[in-house]
């Protein structure tokens, strides 16, 4: 497996910060700092900002009681330690030597920021996303293999859900199971897993509850984790007990089409959006385009939804690198819902390669 190159990664982010009149970025904790540094660490009250700039030099500011984390995790980034009792805003603004704006992480804690514009208040202030945006969506091979790697879990952890007994259990039950799963399968930490039976499906973001699940009842379940920081995210709908619905067969089949047609418009060269518009116009064209209450897709990476998003109006030109979700769906309220989502990326060749490979077809469970 590639590794991972936060050097190379900083020599692009400083040469575009240069071209952008941007003076130093400012990273917080979250997924930029992690992807010019390698380090992972939770936000919390004591300062921690990755310092890189224009000119390549990078220093991490850390409290001192975490810089041995800091040492293990991003041993080639020069480390500015602070004391409980020391001022990480004014060790900060010392490191700011150039002319130019500072661009802070989208992902940076308010209170961080308004010290940060206390201390360097001559300086205009931007979001690091104007920098890293462009960067971060053009995966390297060795994301493109974490997230290759992290998406066939997910694929394992759905085929063994298919063993679950579902009928008689609640939303919450069948979730607890699916995070196991995802763990047993190799991911570091689950983020989310949505259960909706029955109505609760026509409900895109449904809050997993205390529903019991029935025979009868069509279940979406969506859900993903991290390993090694990278995202997976997988839905699919299966139907507990067999002979599912006419209308249910005829919904999911609308589904499963309108994900073929977005893998088939998702290629180099194409917009964002048409990828969007091309599954759209197959379950309008079954009659439901009305219930297809989201964009087709979001791109996954360190953050879960990231650029670039599948969505009408943005114009932005798919490229080799990209990953991202095609999760076309239709939600009937007070029935059902179906939505089938893997996750894709764009080979070198510009075709669309799903990293979800397990099947789409409406599973039929217990
Ligand atoms: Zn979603
Ligand atoms: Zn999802
Ligand atoms: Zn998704």
């Amino acid at each position: 497996m590639p590794k991972m190159d936060h050097a190379a990664r900083r020599v692009r982010a400083a040469a575009r910060s240069r071209a952008a009149g941007v003076a130093a970025l400012l990273l917080a904790p979250g997924s930029d700092l992690t992807y010019l540094s390698g380090y992972r660490i939770f936000s919390s009250e004591r300062l921690t900002c990755l310092v890189l700039a224009n000119d390549g030099t990078a220093t991490l500011v850390v409290p001192e009681l975490e810089a041995p984390r800091a040492a293990d995790r991003a041993p080639d980034v020069a480390r500015a330690t602070w004391g409980e009792t020391a001022d990480p805003y004014a060790l900060v603004a010392s490191l700011v030597r150039e002319a130019g704006a500072l661009a802070v992480s989208d992902q940076m804690w308010a209170s961080f920021a308004l010290r940060l514009q206390d201390k360097l208040g001559d300086r205009e202030f931007r979001v690091a996303s104007e920098i890293t945006r462009d960067l971060r969506m053009r995966k390297d091979p060795a994301e493109l293999d974490a997230l290759r790697v992290v998406s066939a879990a997910a694929d394992r952890a759905y085929v063994r859900a298919l063993d679950l007994e579902f009928a008689g259990r609640t939303e919450r039950e069948i979730g607890a199971d699916l995070a196991a799963l995802l763990r047993d399968e190799g991911h570091d930490e689950v983020m989310f897993t949505i259960v909706a039976a029955g109505e609760d499906g026509a409900s895109p973001h449904h809050q997993t509850g205390d529903r019991k699940i029935n025979r009868g009842d069509t279940v979406v379940l969506d859900f993903g984790g991290t390993r090694d920081g990278y995202g997976s995210d997988i839905t699919r709908t299966v139907h507990v007990g067999d002979r599912p619905g006419e209308e249910i067969v005829r919904v999911h089949d609308a589904v499963r089409r309108a994900q073929e047609a977005g893998y088939a418009a998702a290629r180099t060269g194409a917009t964002a959006q048409s990828v969007d518009a091309a599954a759209r116009a197959v379950i309008a064209e079954a009659g439901y385009g009305e219930f297809f209450i989201h964009r087709l897709g979001h791109g996954i990476g360190l953050d879960g939804h990231e650029h670039p998003y599948l969505v009408s109006g943005n114009e932005q030109l798919l490229e080799p690198g990209m990953a991202f979700s095609i999760e076309p769906g239709i939600y009937l309220p007070g029935r059902f819902g179906v939505r089938i989502e893997d996750i894709a990326m764009l080979g070198d060749d510009g075709s669309c390669e799903g990293l979800n490979r397990v099947d789409h077809a409406l599973a039929i469970v217990r």
